[in-house]
């Protein structure tokens, strides 16, 4: 055991009664009281309790708070079905711009025609990448756009007097799937795996009848293989006469490649905080587009952007659509996370269609790559691919065997690893790989990044062989030891614990 550290003060530890940051010179406007301004309701009985600091204490406060954090820029994040891929700088200056990052959400549409239409080239884009035409911005995010979907087949379905009642998810889907079909008032409804690692077409073929309102698919799935059998899906859903659903989280494999629109699938969410450019460490916030067909498009969410194209020289318009009989309502107030749709755009222009198509081949290049620099490195027979063929832009392996044999588990490498400065894969997911370890090295990071991984999986499975302690008791070097995640989960303490006084 290390010495005990010095315990470091917390910010309210530190607070001593008005000291302040940062004064004001005296304003030369006239003061007025509080209850001249604000209704009563809005007026606060009793001060926040607010620590009282200088500014030295503050920055040092914040930044030290900020070092405690692992993230994209200080090390490789490999966290498989997240897509933690660097976002060019260059487009959060962009985004930054005063015009598009103080524009108010209750500008007029008239004086944010600017704004719109970015809005529409953006919807313009995305419906080429995605291979269907009508495209809404409105879903926060991918969970969402998969609920608007559900919401899409319903209304869609009831339109043409039909009840279904089952939704399909193979077992592989990612969580959010099942919860939001659950949430859409739909069954969920499994289907198995074949031994390649797509959907089993005859379980497929066994459950598609005509309570059946959609299948939700991804594809590459979330073993990161694509599957082949995608036209024979397509064509048993639709005979059936449900709708195809794509998650789009796994489009970093395909953009520019193949368009789900063109493999059959009517609905298509994108995630921009995986493909498209945005920091997603800290939970949003984020953008979950939808792109819908023909015979979805009359049920999409209000308001709609539209483009009146210019006449006799005249500008063209950009505004807000908001009568659509049959739309299934508004998602979320105004119009979405707009700074992201900047990002986005930023970035599909700065590296075109062409660049797209590239972003997804070196994705896929550099996945390949490091799965055999894996198996290179000796780590084949500890930690083999789930599925052994050619992956998309991720891949699983399974820790079964390193936990038979060196008694560590998915978990223990995982901590590990963060002593090598390595953000850890995502674990136990698809749940059904036993110790699933996912794999996601993104098409922005080095070779030289992509053996210094393979070569820190190498050196924790020798010190196994030596000492499986090491593994188990990791992390060493970070800011908190192995924390009690379980506690954590079921008796989150939400609330920051004020101290008496
Ligand atoms: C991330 C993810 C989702 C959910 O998207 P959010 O934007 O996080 O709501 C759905 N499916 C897959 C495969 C994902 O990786």
């Amino acid at each position: 055991m290390s010495p005990a550290e010095p315990r470091t003060l917390t910010i309210f530890e530190r607070s001593r009664d008005g000291r302040r940051a940062f004064a004001p010179p005296a304003t030369d406007v006239p003061e007025r009281a509080v209850e001249e301004l604000l209704p009563a309701a809005a007026i606060r009985r009793t001060p926040p309790r607010l620590p009282e600091v200088s500014e030295p204490e503050i920055v040092r406060h914040y930044t030290n708070l900020s070092k405690r954090n692992f993230d994209l820029d200080t090390g490789f994040y490999p966290l498989g079905s997240c897509t933690m891929k660097h976002n060019p700088k260059v487009n959060e200056r962009v985004a930054g711009l005063p015009g598009h990052a103080r524009l108010h959400p209750l500008q007029d549409a008239p004086y944010a025609r600017g704004a719109l239409e970015l809005m529409w080239r953006l919807e313009r884009a995305l419906a080429e990448i995605a291979g269907l035409p009508h495209v809404s911005l409105q879903p926060s995010a991918g969970s969402q756009g998969e609920l608007a979907g559900l919401l899409l087949t319903r209304a869609y379905h009831e339109d043409r007097g039909e009840t279904r009642t089952k939704v399909l998810t193979p077992d592989t889907a990612h969580g959010t799937n099942p919860a939001s079909v659950t949430m859409a008032g739909y069954e969920v409804v499994k289907v198995g795996t074949a031994r390649d690692g797509g959907v089993d077409l005859d379980d497929l073929r066994t459950k598609t009848a005509e309570d059946v309102a959609c299948l939700m698919l991804t594809n590459p799935n979330t073993l990161g293989l694509f599957d082949t059998g995608i036209e024979e899906i397509a064509r048993t859903v639709h005979e059936a006469g449900a709708t195809l659903y794509y998650d789009g989280a796994n489009l970093n494999a395909v953009m520019g490649i193949s368009r789900p629109g063109d493999m059959g699938f009517d609905i298509v969410h994108f995630n921009l905080h995986k493909s498209f450019t945005q920091p997603h460490g800290g939970g949003g916030p984020g953008a979950g587009p939808i792109a819908v067909s023909d015979r979805i498009e009359p049920y999409l969410p209000v308001p709609r952007v539209v483009h009146v194209p210019s006449t006799n020289g005249a500008e063209p318009v950009y505004e807000l659509r908001h009568e659509a009989p049959k739309s299934i309502g508004r998602l979320r107030g105004f119009q979405g996370n707009f700074g992201v749709f900047v990002r986005a755009y930023a970035y599909i222009c700065s590296v075109g269609g062409d660049g797209l198509r590239d972003v997804s081949e070196t994705a896929v290049l550099n996945a390949n790559y490091l799965r055999a620099r894996l198996a290179e490195a000796g780590v084949g027979e500890l930690l083999p691919a789930a599925f052994d063929r050619a992956c998309m832009h991720e891949f699983v392996l399974s820790g079964a065997p390193a936990k038979r044999e060196l008694g560590i588990k998915t978990l223990d490498i995982a901590k590990r690893l963060l002593d090598h400065r390595v953000h850890p894969p995502t674990v136990y997911f698809p749940l059904l790989v036993d110790e699933a370890l996912m794999i996601e090295p993104t098409e922005t990071e080095t070779r030289e990044t992509l053996d210094a991984f393979a070569e820190a999986i190498r050196s924790i499975l020798d010190e196994a062989r030596e000492d499986p302690d090491i593994a188990r008791n990791a992390p060493y070097d970070t800011p908190v030891r192995r924390l009690d995640e379980t506690s954590a989960s079921r008796r989150p303490v939400v609330r920051e614990q004020h101290h008496p006084g």
